[in-house]
Parts: structure tokens; C-alpha cells; sequence
């Protein structure tokens, strides 16, 4: 495949739900190497759009495109590149850490052996998870099963990365070994599209940002850019989330909850 293609596209994505428009007409690139954020209020469609970029669910038009490879014309091809954090991952609670591990590493056809072995041993280490051996997947804590499910995608160096909330519930020394893990593996090459509700990891972390607002992209581009579209030079990336996502005012809806009754 020729280096020309996007590492991740989305082309005029479409996901509809009965009556419920989850995700409108979305279309953005994403280039290799480039850490992607994706931004936006509960319910505006991010981890929708994760899902059908994954190939998880089927779109109700437009195109889903992992290194110029259709993901569901051509599923193997693109699956193959890509590995995918869910934002609630299904981990087998019945297997160990390190068994998870092997039965990923099995499933994608990695060779058994010593190089696997020892990949294996650091991610675990990696993760403070080593010490856990003989513990159940199903007892870990939620911090604990966010990090052995993105051990279980490093485990096969996939090229690109689709993480929906992958700082979720973490400690903050687990955030900032993840943040600093995937700044790592983008400036070695990794395509990462990361959707998050934490401003400051999308701030430090995306080179570029996109914010969804009810189904639609409301903007993309660089800070620089997006401070641009919003007419001011100083704004933080809190203030324009809030201009852009525009809801009723906090203030206003906490004076009418605690309002005396009549
Ligand atoms: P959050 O930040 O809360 O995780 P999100 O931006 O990831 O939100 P989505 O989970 O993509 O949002 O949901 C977008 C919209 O689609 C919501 O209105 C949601 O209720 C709806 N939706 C998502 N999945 C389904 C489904 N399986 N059936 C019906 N509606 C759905």
C-alpha cells in the first residue's frame, strides 16, 4: 500500500439509530505518526465514530478507511493494522494477566518464542501488572482491566491505535505513563485517534483536535486553529469546547434547581 493514503480516514460517516442521528456527515483524516483528539459532550457521537472506524458497527453510509484499506470491504487487511480500545473493553475475566496476553498474541498468529515471551514480561511490568500473576482478570479494578486491554493491543505493535477514553480511570501516574507511552510510540510511527473527556491529556498529547457536537464536527485543526475559528488568540481549550459545544449556561441551571418552590 503506498504511503499516499491517510493512516485513519473517515468519510462522510452517517450512523443513524432509529429516529436518533448518533453520528451526521463526519469526514477528517488523520496522518501517520499523529497523535488525533477527539473531543466532544456525552452522547455527541465519539465513540460511534470509534466503533464504525473499527469496523464494530456497520455505518449507515459513508466509509471507514485504515491505511487506504476499507474496513469492511477489506476487514482483514485494515484489522490488521489497527488495534482498538473500547471505551467499556471486553477482557475474558476468567484468564490471568499474562494468559489474556498469550491468548491475544495466539489469536493474532505471533510466533511463539522469546522475543513474544519477553514483549509479553515488559508490558506487563510496564503496566505494574507482573506481580499480579494468578489474579483473575475478573477481580482487577477498572484501572487495572484499562491497562492490561491496551497491554493486550501493544502486545502486536498494531500501526494504528483507536482509543476511546484510554486514560479513563487511571491513577495519575498510570495517565502519564500512557500519555508519555504514546508519545513515544507516535514519534516512532504510530497513528493515534483518541477520544477523551480530560482537556488537559488532548491539549498535551493531540498535535490536532477535533470537537463533535450532536452528531456533527464542529472543528478541527491545531490549538492555533481552532482559536482562530473562535475569533480569540488567548482562549484555552476549555473555553473553546464551551463556545463550541453551546448549552444552557451552568450558573443558570443550578439558580432554577435551587430555586425555592412555589
Ligand atoms: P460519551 O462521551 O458519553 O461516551 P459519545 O460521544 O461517545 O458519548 P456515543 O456513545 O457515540 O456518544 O452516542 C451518540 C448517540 O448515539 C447518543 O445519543 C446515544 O444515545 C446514541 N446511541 C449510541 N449507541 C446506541 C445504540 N446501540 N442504540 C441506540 N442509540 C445509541
Amino acid at each position: 500500500m503506498s504511503q499516499a493514503h491517510s493512516a485513519v480516514e473517515a468519510r462522510h460517516l452517517v450512523k443513524g439509530y432509529g429516529i436518533v442521528r448518533a453520528v451526521r456527515d463526519v469526514s477528517f483524516e488523520v496522518s501517520r505518526g499523529e497523535i488525533f483528539g477527539f473531543l466532544g459532550a456525552n452522547g455527541a457521537g465519539k465513540t460511534t465514530t470509534l466503533r464504525m472506524l473499527c469496523g464494530l458497527i456497520r455505518p449507515t453510509a459513508g466509509t471507514a478507511l485504515i491505511d487506504g484499506f476499507d474496513v469492511f470491504a477489506q476487514p482483514m487487511e485494515a484489522k490488521a493494522r489497527l488495534g482498538y480500545l473500547d471505551e467499556e473493553p471486553f477482557i475474558h475475566p476468567h484468564l490471568t494477566g499474562r494468559e489474556f496476553l498469550d491468548y491475544i498474541a495466539d489469536l493474532y498468529r505471533m510466533p511463539r518464542g522469546p522475543e513474544r515471551q519477553q514483549r509479553m514480561e515488559r508490558l506487563l511490568g510496564l503496566f505494574e501488572l507482573a506481580d499480579r500473576d494468578g489474579e483473575l482478570i475478573g477481580a482487577y479494578s477498572h484501572g487495572m482491566k484499562q491497562k492490561i486491554g491496551l497491554a493486550s493491543l501493544l502486545i502486536r505493535e498494531p500501526s494504528v491505535l483507536l482509543l476511546d477514553e484510554p486514560t479513563n480511570g487511571l491513577d495519575p501516574r498510570s495517565a502519564r505513563l500512557v500519555k508519555d507511552l504514546l508519545e513515544e510510540l507516535a514519534a516512532r510511527g504510530t497513528t493515534v485517534l483518541l477520544s477523551t473527556h480530560i482537556l488537559e491529556v488532548a491539549q498535551a498529547l493531540c498535535r490536532r483536535i477535533a470537537i463533535m457536537d450532536h452528531g456533527n464536527l464542529v472543528a478541527t485543526g491545531t490549538m492555533e486553529d481552532l482559536r482562530a475559528q473562535a475569533g480569540s488568540a488567548q482562549a484555552t481549550l476549555e473555553d473553546l469546547f464551551l463556545r463550541l459545544t453551546a448549552g444552557p449556561e451552568s450558573s443558570a441551571l443550578i439558580e432554577r434547581l435551587l430555586a425555592p418552590q412555589p
